[in-house]
């Protein structure tokens, strides 16, 4: 990555960046992210790629407010509150997904929902009115690293990646956001812990709890289920049933099936991720039986878009 001072010009080069579809990484007060337009699928897409994710998983959506908040995601009385008491700052909120809303599925990883945070640091809150785009943005680490608190350890582990880093010297708190799921009806689950604590949040909201062992879906910090397609899904077809749909691969088509889509037709694996989450949904809604998806070669995405599949054939 191409190393950047905060000076203003620096920032809006990074911010043509984002809107471009580039990859940014930034500092914000809980470690550095790698941030690219929330907005654009292979932008979020090539997140998964420099990090090596072997999975997809949902990643946060950078905002200035909560206003941009409703533009994307369904805001409760719960959010209004936590977010009146602790944004700007370390507290992340799932919300469910607005109808329509235009983030790319990839940033929910197919799930109805979509973390939401607004940093406090000032470089991060600059790029994001510099950018006028939602960011997404994991830690800008390879996966498996420890997460990066300095601009160094990003410069080190993204030698070779193609992007642009901002050096804001050390993150303040160096700790992952807190994440709280406002999403279901019932009670605030707090997902993973971090500089604001289940008691900070107590005082704003009286339920709140920890994810429990009968809590299937969750976790901390993390979501134990993946979406998958309510239909049955088959993997690595060269043919396809009358009553299936069909995912192809660039020139790898399965014969036979209805409803043809193409995850990539030029064969990328950076389009075919993008692209996953949605052509899924939309052939689990047709008058199918099942789905059955081409062969995917396994490098670089193709690893995490085989983990999805092979979950999703096994039904988990
Ligand atoms: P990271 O971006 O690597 O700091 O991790 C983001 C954290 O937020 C992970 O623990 C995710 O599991 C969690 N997260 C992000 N989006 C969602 C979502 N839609 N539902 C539940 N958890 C989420
Ligand atoms: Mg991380």
């Amino acid at each position: 990555m191409e190393r950047l001072g905060d000076d203003p010009e620096s920032l809006q080069r990074a911010a043509e960046k984002l809107r471009d579809g580039g990859l940014v990484a930034f500092p914000t007060e809980t470690v550095y992210g790698l941030g690219a337009n929330a907005q654009n699928g292979q932008a979020v897409a090539r997140i998964f790629e420099a990090k090596g994710r072997p999975h997809f998983n949902p990643l946060i959506v950078h905002v200035l407010d909560l206003a941009h908040v409703s533009e994307f995601g369904i805001v409760n009385a719960q959010a209004e509150h936590l977010a009146e008491a602790f944004w700007p700052g370390p507290l992340t909120m799932v919300l469910p997904r607005r109808e329509g809303c235009i983030l790319s599925e990839l940033v929910s990883a197919g799930h109805p929902t979509v973390a939401f945070r607004s940093p406090a640091h000032p470089i991060a809150r600059c790029l994001l009115e510099e950018a006028g785009v939602p960011v997404s943005a994991p830690s800008a680490n390879p996966s498996g690293y420890l997460s990066p608190t300095r601009a160094d350890h990003v410069a080190q582990a993204f030698k070779d990646i193609d992007g642009l880093l901002i050096d804001g010297g050390p993150c303040r708190i160096g700790l992952e956001s807190t994440v709280v799921d406002l999403s279901s009806d019932g009670p605030a689950t707090l997902l993973r812990s971090g500089d604001v604590t289940l008691d900070n949040i107590r005082a704003y909201l009286s339920d709140v709890v920890l994810p429990s062992d009968d809590t299937p879906l969750l976790s901390p910090g993390m979501l134990a289920s993946h979406y998958a397609p309510h239909k049955p899904l088959r993997t690595n077809a060269t043919t396809a049933g009358d009553s299936e749909s069909v995912l192809a691969f660039g020139d790898s088509v399965p014969k036979g099936g209805k409803h043809l889509q193409n995850l990539s037709r030029s064969g990328n694996l950076i389009e075919a991720a993008a692209n996953l989450f949605e052509m899924l949904h939309i052939a689990e809604q047709q008058d199918v039986t099942g789905i059955a998806v081409a062969p995917i070669p396994g490098g670089g995405l193709g690893a995490a878009i085989n983990d999805r599949l092979r979950r999703a054939a096994h039904g988990d």
